[in-house]
């Protein structure tokens, strides 16, 4: 791609990762006339798009919500196939976006970012990468990615296993091929859910080994409605105006009705109706499903019965139903024939709340009861979410304090945006902004905006530096906090609270408050003249 033509040692921006946030944040920088320079470690641009290749990849946010909105030209040309997009067709759209808006030239491939050191003097940011080229920059913004730190669970014994072994998150480019083969999938969240309808499809057996059972909602996944997309692109700009100021990225349908303050019959229909029309906007069926437990308790209990419909062996669906946390707590799924693939007579459920996993043998693995004999071994065991792709950059602010050691107690951030201690660098999505709880395009979309705002700013104001102060910082901090505890989400051993992590610090990480109730403290910070940051 760009790594042929002479490149710039210094920029006004140098920007990390590739994916949607790194290539938008390109085009505004381009914009305001800045020059920048793109770092991204994959053979290509689309972040999450291009490196999870795992069979059944799907956006769970539908193909109309889930795509940018900056061009209207852009929006009105493309054509989405399905009503969920599958990876392949993103991919493609992100590559296409490249294109037509001319972003490849400033993206380097295949180049990991290791440093950024600020100097103090000159308000710079030296960034090094693993090519051995060091750039500077009056701004460092990270577009790293939220879920793209894959987690590879370590067994000491794994380099031993004779097989292959895969992680849903990278996966192999020529595809996978598991015909007559004995497969064993470890994990049991979004991306197994999505997978392994189609492994078993594929496998001799498949051994599906899971720690925790998930909610999962069905896709009724199908070919985009033409009247649908006629509609929604004759109204685009409301529809995206909507988007941008709903809870979640997207416009659900909303239901003011507390659970517990209707009948039995008509609970159940609204739950049934949800399921029927699939998605995420299941757990908005009504609008106590999150804040409280008894309210709850009744979306699981639907929830339970659905599994013991579909699944016939007894046994089987009482160790998928998920009991330990309030659904949507965890992320909810969204699958296609994932509970119906337990009647298949060639998959194996494997509990290992009861029977963990003690060690990858050189044939398969051996669980405290039984040894299984694996040909290929899939770890669909998630992400070092949210801090992880921040964190593995050694980032150096003022005084050379690095970030490791200022968020060893975790995440302290200014909006999710900015750092104190750390001038002009920028977080994309970062934590404490709404980020994984929302439609990320729509979030990526207003931080990137916002960014570029500020940029403008500064330049137009003469100032060399900002950087969000302690007691804003902190203030921050405590009210997502705050409102992270005024719902149900803390309860899960989730992603979201770092729990899937051994020794991450456990805190609630986005912010919770909707989409377009940030949107407006994010605005209402920018028009007091970057109220909680200070400039020079
Ligand atoms: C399987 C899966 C399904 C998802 N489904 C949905 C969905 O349905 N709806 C939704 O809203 N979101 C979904 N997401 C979240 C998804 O990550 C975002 O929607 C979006 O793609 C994030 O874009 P991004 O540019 O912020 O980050 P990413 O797409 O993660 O891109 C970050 C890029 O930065 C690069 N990078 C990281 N560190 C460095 C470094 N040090 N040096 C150089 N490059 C670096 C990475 O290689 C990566 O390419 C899903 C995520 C996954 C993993």
């Amino acid at each position: 791609m760009t790594n042929t033509h002479e490149q710039k040692r210094t920029v006004d921006a140098v920007v990390v990762g590739a994916g949607f946030a790194g290539l938008y944040m390109l085009h505004r920088l381009r914009g305001l006339g800045l020059t920048a320079r793109v770092f991204e470690a994959g053979k290509g641009v689309g972040g999450t798009w291009y490196w999870n290749r795992y069979p059944g990849a799907r956006c769970d946010v539908e193909s109309m919500d889930y795509s940018f909105s900056f061009s209207d030209d852009l929006q009105q040309e493309w054509r989405w196939t399905e009503r969920y997009a599958s990876q392949p067709e993103i991919l493609k759209y992100i590559n296409h976006v490249a294109d037509r808006f001319d972003l490849r030239r400033d993206v380097t491939l295949e180049t990991r970012v290791t440093a950024a050191v600020f100097d103090e003097a000159t308000s710079r940011w030296t960034v090094r990468t693993d090519r051995g080229e060091e750039v500077s920059a009056q701004f460092c913004i990270m577009a790293t990615g939220c879920l793209s730190t894959a987690q590879v669970p370590k067994y000491p014994d794994l380099e031993r296993f004779k097989g292959k072994w895969y992680h849903t998150g990278n996966w192999p480019h020529e595809g996978v091929d598991f015909t007559g083969q004995r497969v064993g999938v470890i994990g049991t969240g979004s991306s197994a859910i999505q997978s392994i309808p189609i492994i078993a499809g594929q496998a001799a057996h498949l051994f599906v080994f899971q720690r925790t059972p998930n909610f999962s909602v069905p896709a009724h996944n199908a070919p985009l409605d033409p009247d649908y997309e006629r509609s929604v692109k004759a109204n685009y700009a409301d529809f995206r105006r909507q988007a941008r100021e709903s809870r979640v990225g997207f416009v659900v349908e909303r239901n003011d009705k507390s659970a517990l303050e209707v009948s039995p019959d008509e609970r159940e229909r609204e739950y049934e109706a949800r399921w029927r029309r699939g998605g995420l906007g299941f757990s908005s069926t009504f609008t106590d499903l999150l804040i409280s437990k008894d309210a709850n308790d009744t979306a699981a209990d639907f929830f339970h019965a659905k599994i013991r419909s579909i699944v016939r062996d007894p046994a089987v669906a009482e160790t998928l139903l998920p009991r330990h946390y309030p659904l949507g707590t965890k992320r909810l799924c969204v699958d296609t024939d994932y509970y119906a693939t337990f009647n298949r007579g060639n998959v194996t459920l494997i509990d290992l709340k009861t029977s963990p996993i003690e060690a990858i043998t050189p044939d398969g693995l051996r669980t405290r009861d039984q040894s299984y004999a694996l040909d290929r071994i899939v770890f669909a065991t998630g992400f070092d979410a949210m801090t992880g792709a921040l964190l593995a950059v050694d980032i150096r602010g003022r005084g050379g304090r690095s970030l490791k050691e200022k968020w060893a107690e975790g995440p302290r951030s200014y909006l999710g945006v900015a750092i104190a201690g750390f001038p002009n660098l920028f977080t994309i999505t970062g934590p404490g902004s709404p980020s994984v709880l929302s439609n990320m395009i729509v979030s990526i979309e207003q931080h990137a905006d916002w960014i570029a705002d500020c940029v403008e700013y500064l330049r137009n104001n003469g100032c060399m530096a900002i950087e969000a102060t302690v007691e804003a910082e902190a203030q921050w901090v405590q009210h997502v906090n705050e409102v992270g505890h005024l719902t149900l989400y803390p309860q899960a051993n989730s992603w979201y609270m770092g729990a899937n992590i051994p020794g991450k610090p456990r805190i609630f990480m986005p912010y919770i408050g909707g989409v377009g109730v940030y949107r407006q403290k994010c605005d209402e910070v920018a028009m007091k003249g970057y109220e909680g940051f200070r400039l020079k």
